[in-house]
């Protein structure tokens, strides 16, 4: 499937046609209710936390996607790590299924209770347990959301740079190997998680990793356990490493007069190692979309959002330097957000632009594609993605974290309309095959889900099965979240 040039050709077919039949194939599969005595041991535990009822159960097996609600049987709200430890002990001894779930907005069918089972909510476990402004870490509980850490962190000097445009938990933001706009300068969750307590299959509770900002001991459980979306265990307690807020912060705006010319400048800007802090791009459609939700003025026109962080003579000389090639490449000019208030605006206005499209379709949901390749190929990949999308009906949009070579197309479904899925999937499957073809992934960020299952043997080769022990491995009777990254 590695291949220079794309969109036709054997292999390419090949890839389609494969993916189409293994999707026809899945199925959810049967569903057994609850047992009793299960039903009874988590009622006496939890009491008014464990809950049955049609609403609360609709809420968890439902995701911020396209994809269909599946409800779990039962919701059990946890409070401590010992709570989940006794919650999956007793579902362990009746293997029954168990989904953790923090905040719900992942975007891949993540939490979709395919088997039924106990959905446990962490969101209540939300402690910021230590900063240690001196270390520079701080550990939580995993319910803890990253806005809410931000806040408490204001007056340290220091804050927790992984911004999904959700106000995620940040043990779902483990779980899913988050990043966001920041990451190209401050990288991923796998680059920020020092160390995690995990309640394991069986209701054991597990330290791994280590405050230590360099270690050699051993495997590193902790970067297999970042991004398990939680089919190895329940992550409780999270060690995140923080950074000092910079001196001095600048953002700016700046239009393109073609795709080619914006992302050819995020690629110089990157090769030459500017340490640009966010370098975000939003297509014309985008921006319009953008504009109506939160009210901006926008030109209508493929734009970088850019923001440098440093001493002031730094970013004086990372601004100076990427204006030069912008200018290289026709660019009009930079608007800046320089005052607080000023950046807030420009950076909410981007982690809205997924509800800025949604905007755009009454009753619409929203379908995300999230692929990221080499840098090198970025704008190659990009423009033919356009061509693509220029032949569909549907409203599409493309907003990404482009310094990473990692972008998104915004489809916008009716979830009642299967032609209008069944064109988004076409599309993505097309975007996939692409850009496994120039050494990329299908998921930059969002993880797999259930939703990007039928690519993974495509990237992974035989290190899809090496993944398969692992989980059999760590969860024989298949209970962690069944049914998701890998099929057993
Ligand atoms: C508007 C919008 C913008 C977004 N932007 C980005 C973005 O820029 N970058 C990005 O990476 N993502 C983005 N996302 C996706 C989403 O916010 C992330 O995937 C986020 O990390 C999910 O966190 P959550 O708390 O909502 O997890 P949930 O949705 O609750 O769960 C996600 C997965 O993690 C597992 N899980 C949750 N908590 C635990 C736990 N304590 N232990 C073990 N497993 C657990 C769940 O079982 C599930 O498999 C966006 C989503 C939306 C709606």
């Amino acid at each position: 499937m590695r291949a220079a040039s794309f969109g036709a050709g054997p292999a390419f077919a090949f890839f389609l046609t494969k993916v189409a039949v293994m999707r026809s194939l899945s199925q959810s599969a049967p569903r057994d209710p609850l047992p009793a005595a299960l039903v009874g041991t988590l009622a006496a535990l939890l009491g008014e936390r464990f809950s049955t009822a049609t609403a609360v159960r609709e809420q968890h097996g439902r995701d911020e996607s396209y994809h269909p609600s599946m409800p779990p049987d039962a919701v059990a709200f946890a409070r401590s790590t010992e709570e989940v430890a006794a919650i999956v002990t007793a579902c362990a001894a009746h293997k029954v299924p168990i989904i953790p779930f923090g905040t719900g907005t992942s975007l891949e069918g993540h939490i979709a209770a395919l088997r039924g089972g106990v959905c446990i909510d962490v969101s209540a476990m939300n402690a910021i347990l230590e900063v240690r402004p001196a270390d520079m870490d701080v550990t939580v509980q995993a319910g803890v959301t990253r806005k809410q850490l931000n806040a408490h962190l204001r007056d340290t000097g220091l804050f927790f740079p992984i911004d999904p445009g959700a106000d995620a938990s940040l043990g779902g933001m483990t779980a899913t190997r988050a990043s966001g706009t920041n990451a190209v300068r401050y990288g991923t969750m796998r680059e920020n998680v020092l160390a995690l307590s995990v309640v394991t299959p069986e209701g054991r509770v597990v330290k791994i990793g280590g405050r230590a900002r360099k270690s050699s001991a051993g495997y590193d459980l902790t970067r297999l356990f970042v991004g398990s979306e939680g089919t190895l265990g329940v992550i409780t307690e999270v060690t995140l490493r923080l950074h000092g807020i910079p001196e001095k912060i600048v953002s700016a705006v700046c239009p393109f007069p073609s795709v080619r010319a914006a992302v050819d400048t995020v690629i110089a800007t990157i090769q030459i190692g500017v340490p640009v802090a966010r370098i975000e791009f939003l297509n014309a459609r985008q921006i319009l979309a953008v504009n109506a939700y939160s009210k901006l003025d926008y030109a209508a026109a493929p734009t970088l959002f850019f923001e440098f962080h440093g001493t002031p003579d730094h970013v004086a000389e990372q601004v100076r330097m990427v204006q030069d090639l912008a200018a290289d490449q026709g660019a009009a000019g930079f608007r800046w957000a320089e005052t607080p208030e000023e950046r807030d605006r420009l950076w909410t206005a981007r982690h809205n632009a997924f509800y800025a499209s949604l905007a755009t379709k009454a009753g619409g949901r929203g379908f995300s594609s999230d692929v990221c390749v080499p840098i090198s190929r970025l704008t190659e990949c990009i423009a033919q993605t356009e061509e693509d999308l220029a032949r569909s009906a549907l409203f599409t949009s493309i907003v990404g974290h482009v310094g990473d070579g990692n972008f998104h197309v915004i489809f916008i479904v009716d979830p009642e309309n299967p032609a209008e899925i069944e064109e988004a999937r076409r599309l993505n499957d097309r975007i996939v095959a692409r850009a496994l073809a120039m050494d990329g992934t299908c998921t930059g960020e969002h993880g797999v889900g259930h939703g990007k299952m039928d690519f993974l043997e495509d990237e992974h080769g035989e290190a899809l099965d090496m993944m398969r022990k692992i989980k059999r491995a760590l969860d024989p009777d298949d209970i962690m979240n069944p049914g998701k990254i890998v099929r057993l």
